[in-house]
């Protein structure tokens, strides 16, 4: 390991940026080059046929096959002049993964003269090309489904994301058509159907609920669409490629099965926002840069908590395409950091003992005016179309906590939650001192206490807005009114939810879903609630619009808290509160069948019921097979690495022991080693065959949520057990015998 060590290349890698006149050229001037944007569209495409498009993309009107042809045109011409050979419908199976299959634009014509073929070679791209392909369904995970329906697929293209090309081999490029991904009978086998029916579940209630409350007069703009936004906090780690190859635990299961934590490692908080390593702000920049080509908006970078762990975060978008930024983003920190020499790591706690990543999801609403609708404004407490939206919000979370945990819930989020740096297994809701007391004034009818709500207004009002800094030369700057509270799983901050329950590893498109199909669903009671209390009066009034704001504070109430999510006391509350306290995947998993959560699934028209309990065994069969291939790593690592190299050591020091006492010399310290180490090699070898046992015994488990529950109850403990005296024996083990590189030598090699 040392040699390997000594040999590692961490010199940054250097590329040359595209520049004009010697100054690299500014990231606004990339941003979406690749992109084939209803911009490029507008130039290319003749009037008419652009103008088909915009209405089918509104829902007005499906795309009829003269269209289709001319956009195929436009975009084959685009593409090939940029370079690209061949195509792929790019889709996201249930897998918290893309999928692609290249077809080149290659066409051969024959002509036959007088009896001779001649075959002349073009390119071509169709219509039916662009809009559909026909992939094989039966190698991705469809839960069941294949066996009640045909194993025929389809992958279909969807209109509201951009079409854009990514490099290929040799200077040329691929054209990506992002698109669903159907079986045969139209269920959803992916992740971006669910999201695209949850969005439109959401856009049609809400413009309702607008419509309730917003002024019948001419100068007030309607609001014809609403949409969720997302933006996508991504957590990593990169650690040396040539270290990482010598885990075979982190090249099979994404994270280390075993190693004890260094004598340092993130104690001294030095590498929060610290200095970025160059070899990493190299690959880092790399992946900003092909990000910007394909106008995935990334904003921020820096070091995270963990020694060797960082974060990017994007500019927030509309949130299916946010969605495929972000696995755009997880793709090109994969394939450049490989370039750097460097592995990423996206596992939730790939290393134990320190931070995990999580990828929080930063949710609002926005119309079709750009307007967020959680936006508090100066005046929360007289902003009614700000209440009703957050109430909803309040209230969605807390009939369906346990489904947005559920929508989380994996073998690797599981070793995440619950610690001390994560949100825990409960899902409340934290608002903030000021929006708490609004919410608690109006539940009350009493005027709102802005000594209680707004202390630091209260100190504002006095002090005025600007911070003293008490150094005359530095600016004036003013203070964040809004609070922060790290623990809460679902925090409100400003102006939007930050989901923070969600795995750096996932998808965020299924918790995005789920959030979205529970709040529609809410909004349709909150809907029908105005409609009463209106009666027949053009729109609601205030007072209307109040009566159901309170009435929903009321029932929601419950999953707001405000606390130390970490503490012992909130786990007591929250169960004297009724609220679900889900720790392990197998028991979240069970909430997706739940009634209550199912039937809001169908009713929304999310998820049909065979889609749901597909949905429900491919992540059961996932966790299963995780956790069975990490203890399958772990006895191999421990039989054929660790045993090996503790019998080596012992060989040692017996041959030292005997060699010593043939000089008489005491050999008195070697024997002491030895009797330590004993004990704790036996120790090994009997949990490990205990494990191995248990797996034998597993084996014939064939329903896979007995298999989730043993995985969880017995055998994770037995990994932990097996692990402890492994760890042990590295403590005691001469380094030059240890088998793989160990913490210190992950985290500080960057
Ligand atoms: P932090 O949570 O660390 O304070 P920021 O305030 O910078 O972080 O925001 C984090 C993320 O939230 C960014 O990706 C940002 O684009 C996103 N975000 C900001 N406003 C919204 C919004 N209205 N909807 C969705 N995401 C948003
Ligand atoms: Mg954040």
């Amino acid at each position: 390991i040392s040699s390997v060590v000594d040999s590692l290349t961490k010199a940054p890698r250097n590329i040359a940026f595209p520049s004009k006149d010697g100054v690299p050229k500014p990231s606004s001037e990339i941003f979406g080059e690749n992109v084939f944007s209803s911009k490029v569209m507008a130039k290319m495409l003749p009037k008419p046929v652009f103008k088909n498009f915009i209405k089918q993309l509104k829902g007005n009107e499906s795309l009829d096959k003269g269209t289709a042809d001319a956009i195929a045109h436009a975009v084959k011409v685009w593409a090939i002049q940029r370079g690209a050979s061949h195509f792929t419908h790019w889709f996201q199976p249930v897998n918290d993964s893309t999928a692609e299959k290249h077809d080149s634009f290659l066409t051969l014509k024959s002509n036959y003269e007088e009896g001779l073929e001649e075959v002349t070679a073009i390119d071509t791209f169709s219509g039916s090309q662009l809009l559909q392909s026909e992939p094989d369904a039966s190698s991705f995970p469809s839960g069941g489904m294949r066996t009640t329906f045909e194993a025929r697929g389809y992958t279909v293209w969807d209109t509201k994301s951009p079409m854009f090309l990514q490099d290929g081999p040799h200077g040329t490029a691929i054209l990506y058509i992002p698109s669903v991904f159907i079986s045969y009978n139209g269920e959803a086998l992916d992740e971006k159907s669910v999201l695209l029916r949850s969005a439109e579940a959401l856009n049609r209630v809400c413009v309702e609920v607008l419509d309730l409350i917003s002024p019948k007069d001419s100068e007030t703009p309607r609001t014809k669409s609403v949409h969720s936004t997302l933006g996508t906090e991504q957590e990593y780690f990169l650690i040396d490629r040539a270290l990482y190859t010598l885990r075979p635990d982190l090249k099979i299961t994404g994270r280390t099965l075993l190693g004890g934590l260094p004598p340092r490692h993130q104690q001294l908080e030095d590498h929060y926002f610290g200095k970025i390593p160059s070899r990493v702000l190299a690959a880092i920049s790399e992946v900003e840069y092909e990000l910007a080509r394909v106008g995935a908006p990334i904003k921020t970078r820096h070091n995270e908590v963990a020694p060797a762990q960082f974060e990017v975060a994007p500019i927030f978008e509309e949130s299916m395409l946010a969605v495929d930024h972000n696995m755009l983003t997880m793709d090109a920190l994969h394939r450049v950091a490989h370039r750097h020499k460097l592995k990423v790591l996206f596992h939730e706690k790939p290393f134990r003992g320190v931070n995990g990543s999580g990828k929080h999801c930063n949710w609002a609403l926005s119309t079709d005016q750009g307007e967020n609708l959680l936006d508090p404004t100066s005046n929360p407490e007289t902003n009614n179309r700000f209440l009703l939206f957050l109430v909803a919000v309040l209230q969605a979370v807390y009939e369906h906590g346990d489904l947005l945990r559920a929508g989380i819930a994996s073998a690797s989020n599981d070793h995440r939650l619950g610690a001390q740096e994560a949100p825990p297994g409960i899902i409340s809701v934290f608002l903030g001192t000021q929006l708490d007391e609004v919410l608690n004034a109006i539940e009350e009818g009493r005027p709102v206490n802005h000594q209680v709500a707004a202390p630091q207004l209260e100190e504002v009002r006095v002090k005025g807005t600007v911070l003293d800094l008490k150094v005359k030369s530095l600016p004036a700057i003013s203070r964040d009114l809004t609070d922060r509270n790290r623990t809460s799983p679902f925090a409100f901050t400003g102006n939007k939810f930050e989901f923070r329950a969600a795995g750096s590893k996932q998808s965020p498109s299924f918790p995005v879903a789920l959030l979205n199909s529970a709040v529609a669903s809410v909004l349709v009671r909150i809907r029908d609630a105005l409609v009463k209390q209106k009666g027949d009066k053009p729109v609601a009034s205030d007072e209307d619009q109040l009566a159901v704001i309170r009435a929903f504070i009321a029932t929601s109430k419950n999953v707001r808290f405000e606390g130390d999510n970490y503490s012992d006391e909130w786990v007591v509350e929250a169960n004297r509160r009724g609220l679900a306290n889900i720790k392990k995947s197998p028991e979240a998993f069970k909430r997706l069948l739940r009634p209550e959560n199912a039937e809001m699934l169908h009713r929304t028209g999310v998820f049909s019921e065979p889609e749901l309990h597909s949905r429900y065994h491919i992540l059961v069969e996932k966790y299963c097979k995780d956790v069975t291939i990490e203890a399958h790593t772990l006895l191999t690592m421990i039989q054929q690495l660790v045993i090996p190299a503790c019998f080596a050591y012992r060989r040692e020091l017996a041959e030292a022991a005997a060699n010593l006492a043939q000089i008489s010399v005491g050999a008195g310290p070697e024997v002491d080693l030895l009797n330590k180490l004993t004990p704790i090699v036996s120790d090994l070898q009997t949990s490990s065959a205990e494990l191995g046992d248990l797996m034998d015994k597993l084996n014939d488990v064939t329903d896979f949520a007995a298999l989730a529950d043993a995985c969880s109850e017995q055998v994770l403990p037995g990994m932990d057990k097996v692990r402890g005296f492994a760890d042990q024996l590295e403590g005691l083990v001469a380094d030059k015998h240890w088998p793989f590189p160990k913490y210190t030598e992950l985290f500080f090699n960057i």
